[in-house]
């Protein structure tokens, strides 16, 4: 394929010393059927009807029982597989589901060693230069009650985390009736209350394993719009977008050569590039967790009008955590959809009533449009993704000589799926991409814009219009 340079004329670069006259953020081609019809597929209330039966096992705390077919984590597990073979029958078969069971040894919140166990919906790719990409929806099916250490008491776990849960399982479903290039891993982890133990048994396998995991996005306490002063915004959920913190400390780890574990080795090697870009580019806030970010807050805002993601760039809220960290530590690209406000009173709280006030994870404060819209927001996201080639390879930022443009470099794919790649930039002090230039099937471009002044990224683009998450360039010098 020839490899060409593209140049803009001198007008254009009169308009580029202003910032000005650039081509707006292109606006993608014609929605895509398929997006809209998961979109639509959607449902509420099969969303309330599994939230409300995972409330029915009374308590799904990760050391509760597991020989009752009614009550515990064992009855809530073993209805999740079902639930999910089922769908899988019904969109023809190509959804497989299969459970990653090990022993949890005795640490801090578990007491005893505990047989746990992830469920885990896969939907294999069919493009052969995307079916490795995996892109991954979790939510924890456990919960707990005012005590971390109660396993019998009731503990409904309505918002925290069923209504996650039942993100994770109503995209199964709807989605496995579609095709993608890439694969979609839809998963409920245990755990998440004890120290964020599924999804840490899941990332660290995956990294010893050498999986191309591109995307990770836990949903947890994505149940309400209402905050406890009464706050309220149907139309606005939090997204948690930053990876800089465990790239940074496992770097630290590296340096004092405390990173024994091959798989964490081998995690060091993954991030060694993303961590030169903060240290030589300024690229710390272009990482591929916050690309994600970026490409999540545009597809949802684009498909579901009136809709705001709002992007936080902090790993999550202070003094919590969730399941996208392990991920983070893998060197992962990973974020967490929260709702907009939360209240207090509904989390990790025993079902009682003091006063006038009700304490308790309860259906009756879940909003079950709220939750619909969301596990929306996270179809959208991942369908385009999944639609998308895969990002490019090699993208570098021409540093050889003083200039006040910009020349990138990447390696031309010849994927068959490829129609090109899309240049994207913003000013530095915003934090969503700004412009961008469709530049065809080439593998170089200079444009008449300071490297020095703006973050640039590049993308691919599929024949239907679907851009991968953008690339940082590494400074190439001489
Ligand atoms: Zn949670």
């Amino acid at each position: 394929m020839a490899r060409t340079s593209i140049r803009y004329t001198s007008a254009f670069c009169l308009a580029a010393l202003t910032l000005s006259g650039f081509p707006a953020l292109a606006a993608p081609t014609e929605p895509d059927p398929v997006v809209q019809k998961i979109v639509a597929d959607i449902s509420r209330t099969r969303i309330e009807q599994r939230i409300r039966k995972l409330v029915s096992f009374e308590t799904r705390h990760t050391l509760s029982q597991t020989d009752s077919d009614t009550r515990g984590i064992g009855a809530a597990r073993r209805w999740i597989e079902a639930e999910l073979r089922a769908c899988s029958q019904a969109a023809g078969g190509r959804l497989q589901v299969s459970t990653q069971e090990w022993l949890e040894p005795i640490s801090r919140r578990v007491a005893r060693p505990t047989t746990l166990v992830n469920v885990i919906a896969t939907l294999p790719g069919d493009a052969p230069s995307s079916k490795d990409r995996l892109l991954i929806v979790s939510g924890h099916y456990d919960s707990m009650n005012s005590d971390i250490s109660d396993n019998v008491g009731v503990a409904p776990g309505a918002n925290d985390d069923a209504s996650g849960t039942a993100v994770s399982m109503e995209l199964a479903c709807v989605m496995a009736k579609h095709h993608f290039d890439a694969t979609l891993v839809f998963m409920a982890v245990p755990g998440e209350e004890q120290g964020l133990l599924g999804a840490a048994h899941f990332a660290r396998e995956a990294r010893k394993q050498g999986l191309n995991i591109e995307a990770m996005i836990t949903n947890d306490i994505v149940g309400s719009a209402t905050g406890d002063a009464g706050q309220r915004d149907p139309k606005r959920l939090r997204l948690f977008a930053d990876g800089a913190d465990p790239l940074l400390r496992m770097l630290v780890q590296g340096q004092t050569g405390q990173a024994p574990d091959p798989a964490e080795q081998e995690a060091t090697r993954a991030i060694r590039g993303q961590l030169q870009s903060i240290a030589i580019a300024g690229g710390g806030a272009d990482l591929p967790t916050h690309q994600l970010g970026r490409h999540l807050k545009s597809s949802a805002e684009r498909y579901l009008p009136g809709f705001t993601v709002q992007l936080i760039q902090r790993r999550d809220r202070y003094l919590r955590g969730g399941d996208h960290i392990p991920f983070l530590e893998q060197g992962y690209a990973a974020v967490r959809f929260t709702e907009p406000f939360e209240n207090f009173r509904h989390q990790h709280q025993n079902v009682r009533t003091e006063g006038a006030t009700a304490f308790g994870d309860l259906p009756d404060f879940v909003e079950f449009d709220y939750v619909a819209d969301v596990a929306r927001i996270n179809a959208i996201g991942l369908a385009t993704l999944a639609l998308a080639p895969p990002p490019p390879a090699n993208v570098r930022m021409d540093t050889t000589q003083l200039s006040n443009d910009s020349t990138l470099r990447w390696t031309l794919s010849n994927d068959p799926a490829l129609a090109g790649y899309r240049l994207v930039w913003r000013e530095s002090d915003a934090a969503a991409w700004q412009f961008s230039q469709d530049v065809g099937l080439v593998s170089q471009i200079t444009v008449p814009i300071s490297k020095d002044n703006v973050l640039f990224g590049v993308q691919s683009l599929s024949k239907r219009g679907h851009a991968s998450l953008a690339v940082y360039p590494l400074p190439q010098g001489r």
